[in-house]
């Protein structure tokens, strides 16, 4: 087992948490994310084969990462997620073995939930942004609801949980579904995570007044729940709520509610996250507009060492926090599919 230095940034922020993109193509086209036509891939040449990325992760683990998040654009499309997944699930740092899990569309799931649970998969958090088929096509310009609610059934049959749903709500497009979406996840006993949208998307299509706020998100779902705050929130993005019927104060939880409130109530005092994307670049914000490559050392033979101190680097770095509400911020040039969300 390594022992190398700890991940902490000159704020004092120990990072636990890395987020490992696997690509950037995916076989949905969600407007806040990606254009319908255009997009500018990486080059083939770039993406992390296997063993880069295992050398690249155990480094990170062996300096305390304890979490890895696999993500993409969608990381099931990997044709080697079943040996990526075994191989980081295998891996041994200071805090023993890594949580791995996966952030995904859920496209692909019914076939590989199974496997991947046997290869040391944890758990997995599936976007869903609507449970109506016509919607999801206009939302994600692909007819593929049918395929995302089977990936969730399977996932949950594999005990890949506790399963998380993520939602971006957009006005005027699917707000009217808020609860819909949270009885559908209470019912399958799922937490859901509204998360506001940022301005992340390829087409630079956002804007502060068309986003849906966590006080909007609040206020659509008091209709029909009483939200309570639970403490003990840690590094985590998600405000996390009890829910009850509204109206039944005293009645037991139906389950619990997240929001991820990036733009309104930022979080980063406690952020503990390092991204790695899929060509081998470190980033240690969605928004940095900085990264740090560690592919081409890599390729040239760095030893473990050198690449600790990049990953060192890279952190030395970190801003305290990510300036979406600063005047002069800047939408970093990467798009949401190719960082890694
Ligand atoms: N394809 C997978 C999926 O959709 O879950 C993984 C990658 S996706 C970039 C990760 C998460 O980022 C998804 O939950 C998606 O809804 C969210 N996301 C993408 N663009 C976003 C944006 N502009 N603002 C907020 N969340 C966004
Ligand atoms: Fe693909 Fe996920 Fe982006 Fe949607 S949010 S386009 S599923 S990467």
């Amino acid at each position: 087992m390594r022992r190398l230095p700890l991940l902490v940034d000159p704020h004092g922020r120990e990072h636990r948490d890395l987020r490992i993109s696997l690509t950037d193509h995916c076989n949905l086209r969600c407007t806040y994310c990606m254009p319908e036509q255009g997009v500018p891939w990486l080059p083939k040449a770039t993406l992390l084969a296997l063993p880069e990325l295992l050398a690249i992760a155990e480094v990170a683990v062996g300096a305390g990462i304890s979490e890895i998040r696999l993500t993409g654009g969608e990381p099931l499309l990997r044709r080697d997620i079943v040996e990526i997944v075994a191989g980081l699930a295998a891996l041994s740092g200071p805090a023993g073995r890594p949580e791995v899990s996966m952030t995904t569309n859920g496209i692909g799931l019914a076939k590989l939930a199974g496997a991947l649970a046997e290869a040391g998969l944890a758990r997995v958090n599936v976007s869903l942004d609507t449970l109506r088929p016509d919607r999801f096509v206009q939302l994600a310009r692909r007819d593929r609801l049918a395929d995302t609610l089977a990936g969730i059934e399977a996932s949950l049959a594999a005990g890949l949980g506790p399963l998380k749903l993520n939602t971006v709500l957009m006005r005027g497009i699917n707000t009217d579904e808020a609860v819909d979406l949270l009885r559908h996840a209470l019912g399958i006993g799922a937490e859901l995570r509204f998360i506001e949208q940022m301005p992340l998307d390829a087409g630079h299509t956002w804007t502060r007044e068309g986003m849906v706020t966590a006080d909007e998100t609040q206020s659509l779902l008091a209709s029909a729940f009483d939200l309570r705050a639970l403490p003990g929130r840690g590094a985590a993005p998600a405000e996390r709520f009890e829910v009850r019927p509204v109206g039944s104060p005293d009645a037991e939880p139906l389950g619990t509610v997240g929001i991820i409130a990036s733009v309104t109530r930022p979080f980063c005092g406690n952020c503990d996250r390092l991204r790695l994307t899929a060509d081998g670049q470190l980033r240690n914000c969605l928004f940095a507009t900085g990264e740090t490559d560690l592919r081409t050392p890599l390729r040239s033979g760095a030893s473990d060492e050198e690449l600790t101190a990049l990953i060192h680097e890279n952190l030395a770095a970190k801003l305290p926090g990510h300036g979406i509400n600063d005047p002069d911020f800047l939408q970093p040039r990467r798009p949401m599919s190719a960082i890694g969300g």
